[in-house]
């Protein structure tokens, strides 16, 4: 099948790499001024000049059958316009609500999920008493726009409040002690069917995901089966299609939902060389009509990004399954990552500790 990708990142890259292999062909969307170098020979790439209206850019894209976004921050207008001439999986109902954190955080209160006490904000709000309502230390979020730490500050007293942009929206959300991150990728297909991988650990650094751990080890008995009928709630409510990702934090063997992702996520990487179908194939599954992928794990995995650096000596990690962007390395920035297999939890979680080291100093 022709598929348009709106965007043209790694998420881009490595959904057409999984699809090439069953013969599908793309075309991507990059934003003026974008590098797209992820996808350079994957497909034609298009910019998204302002001028185009959604017919010419259907056909720019070369009359894909199905398009899928790569990324949130997509106007309304946009996805509901390409709509028309193609199906856009997931749809801009799904995207509307996942781009702005309030909308977001106020539908997955009213599917009955517990979030991180939350509360809209502007620059009248007296933070210090609201740190002391939510819980310290205080979070402060733009609405839109922030993800990876950006546009966030972490209060962690009264005192220190930023400056809000009086354009902007924002949240504040009161700090939850969690144990451990952790994220659920689940995939819906056209028939409604929905397969879950199983639950995955995550490690950030300055909000940022470093490392991944896969199956989650040592998880209070049920909680796959909790996380899993959410993902089923929230999926079945938007008539979802494609790959949701629910990043939540672990509270006193409860869970509580950070964020959805409308897409293929970098939590789900491990899946590549770890479990039956890689969540890229799965995706691909989903919007192109076929029956949705086995989600096993087939081995202890895990996932180490590469933010700003380049893979270590092989003989540092034998066996490391190294993913590279195509994208130049600057400080901090996602430009690959390595996958890890191994026989047993402890050791796979101990070569993630080497390598974290090795790269970072922080294992
Ligand atoms: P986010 O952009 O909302 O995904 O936040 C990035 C990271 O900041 C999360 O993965 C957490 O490590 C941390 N964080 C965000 N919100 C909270 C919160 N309410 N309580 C504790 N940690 C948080």
């Amino acid at each position: 099948m022709r598929i348009a990708i709106l965007g043209c990142g790694q998420l881009a890259r490595m959904m057409a790499l999984a699809g090439w292999a069953r013969g599908h062909r793309f075309s991507f969307l990059a934003e003026p001024g974008e590098d797209p170098a992820p996808v350079e020979g994957l497909g034609e790439v298009v910019v998204a000049e302002p001028n185009l209206s959604p017919e010419l850019l259907y056909r720019a894209l070369g009359r894909p059958e199905v398009i899928t976004p790569e990324r949130e921050q997509l106007s309304a207008e946009l996805l509901n316009g390409l709509a028309q001439l193609a199906p856009v999986y997931p749809d801009g109902r799904a995207l509307t609500l996942t781009q702005h954190r309030a909308r977001e955080k106020t539908f997955i209160n009213e599917q009955g999920f517990a979030t991180a006490p939350w509360q809209a904000v502007d620059p009248h709000t007296d933070l210090d008493a609201l740190g002391d309502l939510l819980g310290w230390p205080l979070f402060i979020k733009s609405c839109e726009d922030g993800y990876d730490g950006l546009n966030q500050w972490r209060l962690d007293g009264p005192g220190k409040a930023p400056k809000l942009n009086p354009d902007i929206e924002y949240i504040a959300e009161g700090g939850v002690a969690f144990e451990r991150e952790l994220s659920l990728v689940a995939v819906r297909g056209t028939d409604g069917s929905v397969a879950c991988y199983p639950l995955t650990e995550n490690r950030h650094q300055g909000g940022v995901l470093q490392s991944s751990l896969a199956p989650a080890p040592s998880l209070p008995e049920g909680l796959q089966a909790k996380a899993e009928q959410m993902a089923h709630t929230l999926m079945a409510e938007l008539n979802y299609l494609g790959v949701l990702t629910l990043e939540l934090f672990l509270v006193e063997e409860q869970l509580l939902v950070n964020e959805l992702a409308p897409r293929v996520h970098n939590s789900g990487h491990w899946t590549q060389s770890g479990a039956d179908t890689c969540q890229f194939e799965n995706h691909l599954r989903a919007i192109t009509g076929l029956p949705l992928g086995a989600t096993r794990a087939l081995a202890p995995s895990a996932m180490v990004n590469l933010l700003g650096v380049t893979p270590p000596a092989p003989e540092l990690c034998p066996g490391a399954k190294v993913h590279w962007y195509n994208k130049g390395v600057r400080p901090g920035r996602k430009v690959g990552h390595i996958n890890l297999n191994d026989a047993n939890e402890h050791s796979v979680r101990a070569s993630v500790d080497r390598l974290v080291d090795a790269l970072y100093g922080n294992a």
